[in-house]
């Protein structure tokens, strides 16, 4: 593949489009000159109330006149993602299409992920209403948010929560009103909507915002949008903060994404496979544990939820339903993340 210069890469990367697949919330301008609210609103003593910031010489440099910040696509990336110049410049080359890590097959993306053109990060309203939804503390959410996991938007016209990371490998839509989503052309009735352009073998999640994967020293495996959450929910409650909580979005997938592989050796890592009757969450985890290099790292666990209860008493099935969980059953959880004395190896 032709390597692109970063020049090259500024071309065909203008700042509109680079700001929406950084998921930049607030309005974000399609020409120059055009003067919006700044992307840092936490550098201006008002939050930027007079907008003053904006694109110029065709898309390729931005300026706040407010806080006096000004650069090119590079610059914006290591002021969003946290990260030093040289990494940036990487990162933004490889956004705009240029060289990937080798040794990555080139199969495994061939479509852009189609994200909302409202993707934002999340009002405090949007907050509280997703954690009383689905019984969440509001504090896990905006966790989440924070890292780059949580986003708000709009998709096939409903207002969703949305699951994604700053791979921009995958995102999965969800209704803000917990109602699925309706049939549409091949797809039947779901309850998450996968955006098109998704690469289902990435965990997502692994690619937070500012911190890399490696400072992570626990990884938690779980199923679905769902679970990931409340992996948050728990993590924030047991204080697991060397814990990096990531998601395999469909128990049908058979392979994982070369690139996580690399990212889960010499972590430990415990998966959360759903209890159901058919033991299908568990075959599925054993699927994604042999996918996993052993490479010297400790034997991947599994929590057992089998035997937990719900507050109503009815069996709890994952992680989602623990948010619920019987007083009596409650100790238990406390193991969540307790790596050392496991449970079940798979
Ligand atoms: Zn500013």
């Amino acid at each position: 593949m032709h390597a692109l210069t970063l020049e090259e890469a500024i071309d065909r990367l203008p700042l509109n489009r680079l700001a929406r697949r950084l998921a930049i919330s607030g309005e974000i301008p399609d020409r120059d000159g055009k003067t919006v609210r700044c992307f840092f609103p936490d550098r201006h003593a008002h939050g930027d109330r007079n907008p003053s910031f904006n694109f110029h010489d065709r898309l390729t440099r931005f300026k706040c006149h407010g806080c006096g910040l000004h650069g090119r696509g590079p610059d914006l990336v290591a002021l969003v993602l946290g990260i030093e110049p040289k990494e940036a410049v990487r990162r933004f080359v490889e956004m705009a299409g240029g060289p990937r890590p080798e040794s990555l097959p080139l199969a495994t993306k061939t479509r852009e992920l189609v994200l909302p053109a409202d993707l934002h990060s999340g009002t405090e309203a949007e907050i509280f209403t997703l954690a009383s939804l689905r019984h969440l503390s509001p504090h896990a959410l905006a966790l989440a948010s924070g890292m780059g996991i949580l986003r708000f938007g709009t998709v096939h016209g409903f207002r969703c929560w949305i699951i994604t990371d700053e791979s921009r490998r995958i995102a999965e839509a969800r209704r803000m009103d917990g109602k699925p989503f309706p049939v549409s052309g091949s797809l039947g009735e779901r309850k998450a909507h996968t955006l098109a352009g998704s690469d289902k073998s990435w965990p997502v999640g692994l690619h937070p915002r500012s911190r890399r994967p490696e400072r992570f020293r626990r990884i938690a495996i779980v199923e679905g949008s769902a679970d990931l959450l409340a992996a948050f929910h728990f993590l924030i409650k047991y204080e697991a903060w060397d814990t990096l909580p990531v998601a395999i979005l469909g128990r049908s997938c058979k392979t994982l994404h070369p690139e996580a592989l690399r990212s889960f050796r010499g972590r430990r890592i415990r998966l959360f496979p759903h209890a159901d009757e058919d033991g299908g969450g568990l075959a599925a985890a054993k699927q994604w544990v042999a996918l996993i290099p052993r490479g010297g790292s400790v034997r991947p666990d599994a929590f057992n939820f089998a035997g937990l209860t719900r507050s109503d008493g009815t069996a709890i099935n994952d992680l989602n339903d623990c948010t619920n969980i019987h007083e009596t059953d409650q100790p238990a959880l406390a193991g969540l993340f307790h790596y050392g004395k496991s449970n079940n190896p798979v």
